[in-house]
C-alpha cells in the first residue's frame, strides 16, 4: 500500500491556470508514490472578490448565503484541478465539503468541524484516484446546510483529513518556502524556521501569524497530525517540520515575531462584563457580522472595555455598525499587536529586551500582555511596522 499523504495547495499557488497546471503536475508526479488527498484553496483572491459582491448588494449579507456564495471559490479550484489532473493521464475526482463528509456544526460562516465520514473520499482512494477536495467547507447533518470554516479554513480541513485517514503527514504548500521569523514582507532579515512544536505554532497563529489557520494547528496538535509547511514549487522540500519534541532543553529564546495589523476596541456602557459580550453577540447576529477574535477584556467600574481583531471585511463591517451606538462606542485610534514568541517566557529575560528595545527606539507600547509561551506589546496602528523591527534584533 502506497502512504498517504494530504496535501493542501493555498490560493496563490492556483492564481491562474498554468499555475492550476503546474500544481497538477507535481500532484501527478507524486502520485505515483503516494496515495493523494489534495485540498485546494479559492484561486488567488477569489474569496476577497466574492465577498466584495455580496457586498455591493447587500448592507447585510446574510451568512448562510454567504456561505452558498464563498463556497464557489473552492469548488472551481478543485474542479480546474481535477480536469487538469486527469488530461496528464492521473485519474482524479473532486469532491466538495459536503461530499466529502466534513461535517459541521449548524453555525455559518465560522463552522467547527465535529465529525468526518470520508466514505466517497475512501472508496476513491481504492479506486487508485487522487482525491480533490474542496477546502473551507462542510455541512452541517442537523440543519443540512453549507457551511464555511473562516477564513483560511482550507487548512482545517486538509488537517481534519489527514486525521479522519490518519495520514502519514498533512503538507501546507504555498508560495512562501517556509514558516518565517517575520513577514519577509515587513523584515528583509527575516530567516526560515525549520523546526517548530505545535504549542510554538499555536501561539504564533493565534498573535496573527497568517500562515497558517490557527484552528488547523489546534486540531493537529489535538489528533497528532504531523505538519509540514513548504513551497509549492516543484523541488525544494525544505520548509518547516512541526514537531512533538524538538531537540534542546530550557533556554530564554526569541524565535518569532507577529502581528494584528487592525485591533479595535470597543468600549460598552454596560457594567456587567458577561452581558456586554453577550449584547455584543446579539447585536452581530442581528447585523449577521461573525465574531471576531477576542484579545483582552477590561473591566472598570461603569464600563466594559474589550479588544478585538479579525479580517479586513469583518473589522470594517463593525466600524460601520458601531459609528452611532447607543451602547457600545469605539475607541478613536486603532491599535496592533505585536508577539514575540519565545521560549522561557517565565523568566523576566525577554520582557526585559523588548522593553529595551522598545525604549531606544522611543515606541510607546500601551500595554504589555504574558501568555506561557510570549509576550506581546499592544501599540498604536501607525508604529507596527517600526515596533516589529525592532523587535526582530531580538532573534
Ligand atoms: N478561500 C478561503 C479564504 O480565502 C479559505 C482559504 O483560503 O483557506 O479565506
Ligand atoms: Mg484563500
Amino acid at each position: 500500500m502506497k502512504p498517504l499523504i494530504v496535501q493542501k495547495y493555498g490560493g496563490a499557488t492556483l492564481a491562474d491556470p498554468e499555475k492550476i497546471k503546474s500544481v497538477a503536475a507535481r500532484v501527478a508526479s507524486q502520485s505515483k508514490e503516494n496515495s493523494l488527498i489534495v485540498v485546494v484553496s479559492a484561486m488567488g483572491k477569489t474569496t476577497n472578490s466574492l465577498i466584495d459582491l455580496a457586498n455591493q448588494v447587500s448592507a447585510h449579507p446574510q451568512r448562510r448565503e454567504m456561505d452558498m456564495l464563498l463556497t464557489v471559490g473552492e469548488r472551481i479550484s478543485m474542479s480546474l484541478m481535477s480536469m487538469a489532473l486527469n488530461d496528464l493521464g492521473c485519474p482524479a475526482i473532486s469532491f466538495t465539503g459536503s461530499q466529502a463528509g466534513i461535517f459541521t456544526d449548524d453555525s455559518h460562516v465560522n463552522a467547527f468541524i465535529k465529525d468526518v465520514k470520508p466514505m466517497r473520499v475512501e472508496e476513491s482512494l481504492k479506486t487508485d484516484k487522487v482525491v480533490i477536495l474542496a477546502g473551507f467547507q462542510g455541512v452541517s447533518p442537523v440543519t443540512k446546510e453549507i457551511t464555511t470554516l473562516g477564513r483560511g479554513g482550507s487548512d482545517t480541513s486538509a488537517v481534519a483529513m489527514a486525521a479522519a485517514f490518519n495520514a502519514e503527514r498533512c503538507e501546507i504548500l504555498k508560495d512562501v518556502p517556509a514558516v518565517f521569523t517575520a513577514d519577509p514582507n515587513v523584515v528583509k532579515a527575516a530567516k526560515p524556521i525549520q523546526e517548530l512544536s505545535y504549542d510554538q505554532l499555536m501561539d504564533m497563529t493565534f498573535w496573527g501569524a497568517k500562515v497558517l489557520h490557527y484552528r488547523s494547528v489546534e486540531l493537529a496538535k489535538l489528533r497528532d497530525v504531523t505538519l509540514y509547511i513548504g513551497p509549492a514549487s516543484s523541488k525544494t522540500s525544505d520548509g518547516t517540520l512541526v514537531k512533538k519534541g524538538l531537540n534542546m532543553f530550557e533556554s530564554c529564546k526569541a524565535l518569532s515575531l507577529n502581528s494584528h495589523e487592525t485591533v479595535v476596541g470597543i468600549l460598552s456602557k454596560e457594567k456587567n462584563p458577561a452581558k456586554a459580550l453577550k449584547d455584543l453577540q446579539v447585536l452581530f447576529d442581528e447585523k449577521q457580522i461573525p465574531f471576531p477574535q477576542l484579545l483582552h477584556y477590561e473591566m472598570n467600574l461603569d464600563k466594559t472595555e474589550m479588544l478585538l481583531t479579525g479580517p479586513s471585511e469583518i473589522i470594517l463591517a463593525i466600524k460601520k455598525e458601531l459609528q452611532n451606538h447607543a451602547q457600545f462606542t469605539l475607541l478613536p485610534t486603532d491599535f496592533s499587536t505585536v508577539t514575540l514568541t519565545c521560549t522561557g517566557a517565565t523568566s523576566p529575560e525577554i520582557t526585559q529586551k523588548v522593553l529595551n528595545a522598545l525604549s531606544e527606539k522611543k515606541l510607546e507600547t500601551r500595554k504589555l500582555m504574558m501568555s506561557a509561551m510570549s509576550v506581546t506589546v499592544l501599540v498604536d496602528a501607525p508604529l507596527r511596522k517600526q515596533v516589529i523591527e525592532s523587535l526582530h534584533q531580538l532573534i
